[in-house]
């Protein structure tokens, strides 16, 4: 039987139930938070921690959580369902209160839900690239929160989708941003560049961890915007996150990238990614 955290306590899928009026399902009034468990530890668990808290921080929640209790409960999560390989989702909304749109007064307790999920690394994506799509980024300006509101990125996706690509990287006014559930880089003569962590993405944690390689093998790792122009013509092109980790892009708008194929500064942030996921599980 699957078990889900509901508000600390371990239920059975079937039985967890959320209230009509909960912030969450009105207004998308909370945050999330996702990672990966691989070979039975969390993979830089404190950065997505804490991430989860600045997020609710900056959206005014007030919430007791601390990255030493979320680990205890993610890490009670995977072991009641026995999942050595795979994520953990988990939310936190405003709580439960009759919809109008200020925070209730007075404030009302925070509902936490995380489901945990099994499953193997992306060996074919990352080994062959995926196809992407461009598209204009719709979405509200403090993208750096990890917000359930998530109908624009829901709409990119489903972009990519119908186009059969495996994301949809947005632009605003032709500068690149990020992916719908990613971050995206340009590799041009052994620069990595990639958008500035600012109110227009997410900063991802793969991202970081991909700035450590950088840093560690001496590659430039540049935080500037570039436009759709030089993501198509870079030498290689990469998206991050949690589950697509270091992943190559062969194809863009139906254009392949370096000839289709996997270019070398990809394959070594993808060797040292592997030694991260190593030496930062727990
Ligand atoms: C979660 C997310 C990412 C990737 O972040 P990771 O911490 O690397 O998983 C990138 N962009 C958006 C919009 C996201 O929601």
């Amino acid at each position: 039987m699957t078990k889900v955290l509901l508000n600390d306590v371990l239920v059975d899928e079937q039985e967890a139930k959320v209230a009509f009026n909960d912030r969450g399902y009105n207004f998308g009034d909370g945050i999330y938070e996702y990672v990966r468990i691989y070979d039975n530890k969390l993979f830089t668990a404190k950065e997505h921690f804490e991430r989860l808290l600045r997020s609710a921080a900056e959206i005014g929640l007030d919430i007791d959580y601390t990255v030493e209790s979320l680990t205890e409960l993610v890490r009670k999560l995977a072991e009641a369902n026995g999942v050595t390989d795979g994520g953990v989702y988990m939310q936190i909304t405003r709580g439960v209160a009759p919809r109008d749109h200020p925070f209730p007064t007075p404030s009302v307790n925070p509902v936490f839900t995380a489901f945990v999920k099994a499953y193997e690394r992306p060996f074919d994506e990352l080994q062959n690239g995926v196809a992407i799509v461009t598209t204009e980024d719709i979405r509200w300006l403090r993208c750096d929160i990890k917000s359930l509101n998530l109908l624009g990125n829901v709409l990119a996706k489903e972009y990519a989708t119908k186009y059969n690509a495996e994301e949809a990287v947005q632009h605003r006014e032709g500068v690149v941003t990020e992916g719908a559930s990613s971050n995206v880089f340009a590799i041009k003569d052994g620069v990595v560049h990639t958008h500035p962590a600012n109110n227009l993405i997410l900063n991802g944690i793969t991202r970081r961890v991909i700035q450590w390689i950088c840093d560690d093998e001496n590659i430039t790792f540049n935080e500037a915007p570039f436009t759709l122009e030089f993501l198509k013509n870079a030498d290689e092109v990469i998206i991050s996150s949690t589950s697509a980790e270091v992943m190559p892009v062969v194809k863009i708008d139906g254009e392949p990238v370096n000839n289709g194929e996997v270019g070398p500064i990809t394959r070594k942030l993808q060797e040292g990614f592997d030694r991260y996921i190593q030496s930062h599980s727990y």
